[in-house]
């Protein structure tokens, strides 16, 4: 059996169109939703994150903001720079790259942002909203996940899901969307002691970990969809997720390819968040 792809790229275009419609809607009631994004510092990895977000809002007519910041800004004066995106009318979503610098604590600056404008969703108040069932933004990667599944018509209820990586960015929030749609939910990490174990009797596999072939052929059931989160370099330096794609779609069901799976999807979602913060406004 040879799975069938899940094109990130593909589905991405469908729902920006869908976003530049709502756009154009927007902004004939006097409203262009705007992204700020704050860089600090020169990662390299971080400045490519950021041109690929800037680009998306220009395709979808959203005004944006690129702040580029040097290494040496201090955490006081990005927490000023905060605060002053907060109260721009101009902007209704405010995303900071990360990582930061040492100096800088990341997670202070994140709870800096209002909660209004936490595009990317990692707030502890978008965290909780998640948690709880109640309306906030949902961090745009796992967001992309759930898009994907939705794409393919996959009914989650009573299938049981594993998600591999539990970071606060990616595996919690992913594990959370999941049983939000009734699935059942083992989330895996690097102390769990039998991943093989586990992930034979998903139906679904999300690998979110960041080391190749973490997930194996002879580690999926037939039939499982997989969702490919991980971004790597292979030996040739090219890009790479966590599943070994040659093998795993001999098997599975559905597969995400890495390039052109969930890392378009992330993007997609941040502008579909921005977009619906802006909508909010609108209501207000
Ligand atoms: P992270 O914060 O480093 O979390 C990695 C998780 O993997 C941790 O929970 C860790 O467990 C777990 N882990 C490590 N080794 C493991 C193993 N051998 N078996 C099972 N679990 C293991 O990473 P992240 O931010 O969630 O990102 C994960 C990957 O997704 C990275 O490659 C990142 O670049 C990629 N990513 C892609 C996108 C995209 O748009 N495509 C977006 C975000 C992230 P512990 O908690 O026990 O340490």
């Amino acid at each position: 059996m040879t799975a069938q792809l899940i094109d990130g790229n593909a589905l991405s275009r469908q729902l920006r169109a869908d976003v530049t419609a709502r756009v154009t809607a927007l902004k004939a009631n006097g409203i262009t939703p705007g992204l700020a994004v704050v860089l600090v510092g020169e990662n390299a990895a971080s400045q490519v994150y950021v041109r690929n977000k800037v680009k998306a809002c220009e395709d979808t007519g959203m005004h944006s903001v690129l702040e580029r910041w040097p290494a040496t800004m201090t955490e006081a004066e990005l927490l000023a720079r905060v605060d002053a995106l907060n109260a721009d009318t101009t902007i209704h979503g405010i995303l900071v790259q990360l990582p930061l610098p040492a100096h800088i604590d990341a997670q202070k600056v994140i709870e800096a942002i209002s909660p209004a404008k936490d595009v990317d969703g990692f707030h502890i108040a978008s965290a909780g909203a998640l948690m709880t069932g109640m309306p906030g933004f949902w961090p745009c990667t796992p967001y992309g996940c759930m898009k994907m599944l939705e794409s393919i018509g996959y009914e989650l209820k009573g299938k049981h899901a594993v998600v591999i990586g539990r970071s606060n960015i990616v595996g919690k929030p992913m594990a959370l969307m999941l049983l939000q749609q009734n699935a059942t939910v083992t989330i895996c990490h690097s102390a769990t002691k039998d991943l093989k174990a586990m992930t034979l009797q998903a139906d679904v596999i999300v690998a979110a970990v960041g080391k190749r072939n973490v997930l194996t052929a002879d580690m999926v059931k037939a039939g499982a969809v997989v969702l490919d989160v991980g971004m790597n370099r292979n030996d040739e330096g090219k890009l790479c997720g966590d599943v070994d794609f040659e093998g795993v779609k001999q098997v599975a069901g559905w597969i995400t390819p890495v390039p052109g799976g969930v890392g378009p999807m992330t993007i997609t979602m941040l502008m579909v968040n921005t977009l619906e913060s802006a909508e909010r406004t609108e209501r207000r």
